[in-house]
Formats: C-alpha cells, structure tokens, sequence
C-alpha cells in the first residue's frame, strides 16, 4: 500500500461540493446567455435575465446558486496506474461531504426515509451516491461531483419498453416525461436520457447524461440526431423557462446508451435543473489537484 495521504481526498471531495454549489460551468452558463438571447417571448426573457443575475450573485458573494444543496453524489473513475485504495477514497469523499456541509455551512438535504430525521450532514445510510468505474493509461484520480436538487430529481422516470414497441415509444416517454414534469424541475435545464442495459443501469446512464457539458453531443451520430430531434420536440412544448411559457425549455438533452437484452428496451429520464451544477477535479498520486468542471 502506498503511503498517499488520503486527507487530499477528504479536502477534494469537500471543496467540489463547495464549488458545485456556488460556481456553474462556463458551458450552462454560455447555455443560459444564449437562450437569453434566442428566447422571443418578453416574460422568457426577463427569466433568463434574473437567472443570469443570480449566477453573478452567486459569484459576486460567493455564495450558493440555489438553496436546495441536493443529495451528493460523486462520480468517480479510478486510474489503473497507481495502486488507490477505494475503500479509503469512498469513506475520505463521504467525510468531504460532510465537512462542506458543516464548514461552509449550508443546509443539509439528507434524511432518513422513514423517520425523516435529517442529520444535517448531507450524508447518511447509503449517501452519498458513489459511482466508481476503472480507467487504463491514467494514474489519477478523477471526481466529479453532482449535487442532485429535490425539484429536478422527483420527475425522474424509467420505464421498460420491449423492442416491439418501437424507438418511437422511447422517444414519446421523453417527452411526455418532460410534459408532465412541467415547472417542476425549474426548466430549462438539461434532460438525462438513458436507454439500454437494465432496469438499474438505464437509470444511472441518465444520471451520467444530465453531468455531460451541455451540447456535447453523443459519439455515436444517429444518438446525436436523436438528442436533437428530442431538443426540437421538448422545446416546441412552449413550457419555457420555469414552466411560465417560452420558447427554450431545455438547454440540451444528452443521451447515453447500452446493449441491453434482446427482449428489452428500458428508457430513464433524469432531469438536471436550470442551475446545471457539478464539479470536477483530477488528484494525482504526487498530491497536486486539478479542479474544473
Ligand atoms: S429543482 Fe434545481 S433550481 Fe429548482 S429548487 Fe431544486 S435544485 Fe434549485
């Protein structure tokens, strides 16, 4: 075991929910300045102003964008060049979670599901969400950190399709998920698709999607060209900016995939909130951080 010194670990995995919280991207940003200027409707208009108001508040103070501080959930890919310990990595991200949550401070957001007893850490029984994956020809270790608001994480929807019913039936349940949702999640923000694989990995693919850049576009071109057709569709609703009419409903949709059974078709909607909010840092076996987004 390498003698790495894992408080850097502890001190990333605070400092990401810190910066999730308080900085958005550059790309939701450029998103959020461009829909300002697209949008056509007077009273869109002025939403996507305030909005652009209160990220340079957030910035100016330093403070945080939305005060729904979300369920943390940490994205993590290990580098195969480097002997980490991901037992340690796991518990050192947890304690991260729960010093921004007491240091910063901001409110906690986890409970427990029955009691409801809110420990105001942030964490709790199987919290934060941790999804670990394996990388070749990298040392480092990767964090990103997505901090999952109420609002926008309760019109999440998943639904299993058998392939009879058609790629349209997919594409009908995104939409008529974005529909329903209405106001709810604060529009417009990103739509996480996920299709493929099974019931429980369809559902984290869409929470993969809503953490892409915004526009960035699957590799695959006729997945491209679905998340375009979808953006069409989901923004000819006219739900528009915090469902009060408009002509931008979404920012983008971004869809991730997999081979999934040769008798199923599973679809998951996850959708992320207006204040598009994630973090990103790279740790690196001689102690330095990279942080972005
Ligand atoms: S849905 Fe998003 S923007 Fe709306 S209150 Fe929740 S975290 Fe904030």
């Amino acid at each position: 075991m390498s003698d790495f010194d894992y408080t850097l670990v502890e001190e990333t995995g605070k400092q990401l929910y810190v910066r999730a919280l308080c900085d958005l991207p550059p790309d939701v940003r450029r998103a959020l300045a461009h829909a300002y200027e697209k949008e056509s409707q007077p009273g869109a208009k002025e939403i996507f102003k305030t909005m652009l108001k209160n990220v340079d508040v957030a910035d100016g103070k330093k403070t945080l964008i939305c005060q729904d501080t979300g369920l943390p959930i940490y994205m993590v890919k290990i580098g195969s060049g480097f002997n980490w310990d991901g037992a340690e990595v796991k518990e050192r991200l947890t304690e991260g979670a729960v010093r921004a949550t007491r240091e910063y401070p901001f409110r906690g957001s986890s409970t427990h599901f029955l009691t409801r007893v809110n420990p105001q850490t942030s964490v709790g029984e199987r919290l934060p969400v941790f999804y670990f994956d394996f990388v070749k020809d990298a040392d480092c270790l990767e964090i990103l950190m997505v901090p999952k608001g109420s609002g926008s994480e309760n019109m999440s929807k998943m639904k299993m399709f058998i392939p009879a019913d058609g790629i349209n039936a997919l594409k009908k349940f995104v939409l008529d998920t974005v529909i329903e949702s209405g106001a709810n999640p604060c529009p417009p923000g990103i739509i996480g698709v996920g299709m493929g694989g099974t019931s429980d990995l369809v559902t984290r693919l869409a929470k993969e999607a809503i953490a892409r850049p915004v526009g960035q576009r699957n590799p695959d071109p006729d997945v491209a060209e679905m998340e375009i057709e979808l953006e069409d569709a989901i923004n000819a609703t006219g739900i528009g900016p915090m469902g009060l009419g408009g002509d931008i409903t979404t920012l983008a949709v971004h869809i991730e995939t997999a081979h999934t059974h040769i008798t199923l078709n599973p679809v998951a909607v996850n959708t992320q909130c207006w204040p598009a909010r994630r973090a990103r840092a790279k740790v690196y076996p001689d102690g330095s951080v990279e942080y972005g987004y």
